[in-house]
């Protein structure tokens, strides 16, 4: 994580790429599922995550997905306090996914094509001395991302997650994939919002937050909020998936 406002490139340079790259290096995703599927996951991953988020989804029989930047494992962030190598070792070893969120939360939006490659390898290469499987999946950091560095994040990832939100169905690309915000106040009834869609369009969504404490950051959600999420997610009958394993479901068309 570092010093910068949380928030993409907000020239207007930055707002055209940010058209422009979703139409680029496209994998569309299989035909629509029989059911509909939910991912709970976490960016960041501050300890919270790990040790309540962990908790609920396991009550359910659920796993999540840990979108961790190696580079700031174990640090203060503006999201919370973040997990260290224990906290990862930890997920994995119950069952969660340890996904990448690059090694230093580098913005992909704004760093060349090497600085992108170079970060992905530090964070795999890391990742792994400390015991963590290679990642499958990732999340851009600010939801952002230049047309090279995401060819090359297509090539190394089932699945490369953004920040706008939607539901993923046939034709979706899943090199730069919807996702939505379980943050600040209105975050439970977005994501109501969505999991309505998802399950009329019988469609997979991904649900993202930070910090699951009673007291959150503004881009976290308080525990109650979260219980009630996944139970709701439980009664509607949606399967609850890893983000690796809502891809290989949703495998990319030819
Ligand atoms: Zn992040």
């Amino acid at each position: 994580m570092d010093a910068e406002p949380y928030h993409a490139d907000p020239s207007l340079k930055g707002k055209l790429r940010r058209r422009l790259v979703r139409l680029q290096h496209r994998r569309p995703a299989g035909p629509r599922l029989g059911a509909p599927l939910v991912s709970f996951s976490f960016d960041d991953a501050p300890v919270s995550a790990f040790t309540t988020g962990a908790r609920v989804l396991e009550r359910h029989g659920a796993r999540g997905t840990y979108f961790v930047c190696a580079g700031t494992a174990g640090q203060a962030g503006f999201v919370g306090q973040l997990g260290d190598r224990a906290d990862i070792l930890h997920a994995q070893a119950n069952g969660h996914e340890v996904a990448c969120h690059t090694y230093s939360h580098l913005d992909f939006g704004r760093a060349d094509t090497a600085a992108a490659t170079n970060d992905l390898d530090r964070n795999t290469a890391t990742l792994e001395a400390w015991g963590v499987a290679r990642p499958k999946t990732f999340a851009y950091p600010y939801g952002d991302v230049r047309p090279r560095a995401k060819r090359v994040l297509a090539d190394r990832f089932t699945l490369a997650r953004a920040l706008h939100p939607g539901v993923i169905e046939g034709g979706v690309d899943l090199a730069q994939a919807p996702a939505v915000g379980v943050e600040g106040e209105d975050g439970e009834a977005r994501a109501l919002h969505w999991m309505d869609q998802a399950v009329r369009r019988k469609a997979w969504l991904i649900l993202f937050t930070h910090g699951v404490e009673d007291e959150p950051t503004r881009y976290g959600c308080t525990t109650s909020v979260f219980e009630r999420l996944v139970a709701e997610a439980v009664a509607r009958d949606f399967e609850i998936v890893t983000v690796a394993e809502g891809a290989r479901r949703m495998k990319v068309a030819a």
